[in-house]
């Protein structure tokens, strides 16, 4: 059996600690041998750094870096693991700006070095049973709901409301790497609503209706002031039956038959994305699919915004 791939964790927020070290752990083609950290974190005796330029300068061996941080500082830190020759995986969104994402595919293709873009949505229980079932029918209609609590699911994340972080498109974009799955046409932005706190960068809700190639509707409804019971579902009207993909794709009904009972959990998903990632450094290709990214980017370029009331946490 091949060594397993060295891995250093860079950012160690809510993501780091809840998914990425309990897959790297999980998995036995993958070692975590170091993490990346402003705050000094590290995991039981491993080495930590402070940044990736330490962890560098400090001839530390590793193969390949998960970076688990905000967007916002995501090109500078992936540009310079790219340089080092390391295999680097991107969170999602994978970058603030398509144009940079588009700057690392080429400089990890110059490199020669595996640079995966996740999209850890797609990994849920539910999604390929529903893109094979989808793949056979015509599509009339599409409605995405993602209604969750800003306060709930991301305390204390100022970044998510700064210039770059997306607002309520951090989880919306989870819903839009789905659809651009399942859905079998290409589709794209019609017309966007925003709604943007007064005090705030980025947008607290949002409306988007889209259209596919071949003229079907879809509309996505966004919105982190959710109370109550919280929304992650797609509802897919065809022409022969209603498809369901709720609880973030982990959930699937097909007219009312549940397939795949599952709650909401995202613990089977980034086993997922780091076995496509040990799998795609083996292979040496990179894995770089930028739709969710540009349809948020079209839905920002084309958006009506609208003053709503200051958001406080
Ligand atoms: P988070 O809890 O705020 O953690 C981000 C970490 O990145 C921070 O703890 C910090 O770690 C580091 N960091 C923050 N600002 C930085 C800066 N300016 N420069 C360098 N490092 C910085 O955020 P998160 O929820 O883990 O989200 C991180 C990414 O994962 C986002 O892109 C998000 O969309 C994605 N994601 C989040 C979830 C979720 O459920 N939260 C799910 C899937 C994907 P150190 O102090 O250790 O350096």
């Amino acid at each position: 059996m091949s060594k397993p791939i060295r891995i250093a964790v860079v950012g160690m927020g809510k993501i780091a600690h809840d998914q990425h070290l309990p897959a790297i752990h999980a998995d036995p083609g993958l070692e975590l041998v170091a993490t990346v950290s402003r705050r000094g974190e590290s995991v039981g005796d491993l080495p930590h750094f402070n940044d990736i330029t330490e962890l560098a300068a400090s001839g530390f061996e590793v193969d390949a870096v998960g970076l688990c941080t905000p967007p916002q500082v995501r090109w500078a830190i992936a540009q310079f693991a790219i340089e080092q020759g390391w295999h680097t995986f991107l969170e999602k969104p994978p970058g603030e700006t398509l144009s940079e994402v588009i700057a690392l595919q080429e400089a990890a293709k110059a490199q020669r070095v595996s640079l995966f873009a996740s999209w850890h949505s797609r990994y849920a229980a539910g999604v390929e049973p529903a893109r094979e079932w989808l793949s056979k029918r015509t599509i009339e209609r599409v409605t995405i709901t993602w209604r969750e609590d800003v306060r709930v699911w991301h305390p204390g994340q100022t970044w998510i409301w700064e210039p770059g972080g997306f607002g309520v498109f951090d989880p919306g974009i989870n819903a839009l790497s789905i659809a651009t799955r399942i859905l079998p046409s290409p589709f794209f932005v019609q017309r966007c609503e925003l709604d943007m706190p007064s005090n705030r960068d980025a947008p607290i809700a949002a409306r988007v209706a889209f259209r596919d190639t071949s003229g079907a509707v879809i509309d996505m409804d966004l919105d982190f002031r959710q109370e109550g019971k919280q929304s992650w579902d797609i509802v897919v009207r065809t022409d022969s039956g209603i498809l369901t993909l709720s609880e973030g794709g982990s959930v699937l009904h097909v007219d009312g038959t549940t397939d795949s009972p599952r709650g909401l959990d995202l613990a089977g998903e980034y086993p997922g994305l780091y076995r496509r990632f040990a799998d795609i450094i083996r292979e040496g290709i990179s894995d770089v699919d930028l739709r969710p990214l540009r349809l948020v980017a079209d839905a920002f370029l084309c958006a009506r915004r609208i003053e709503v009331e200051p958001f406080v946490e």
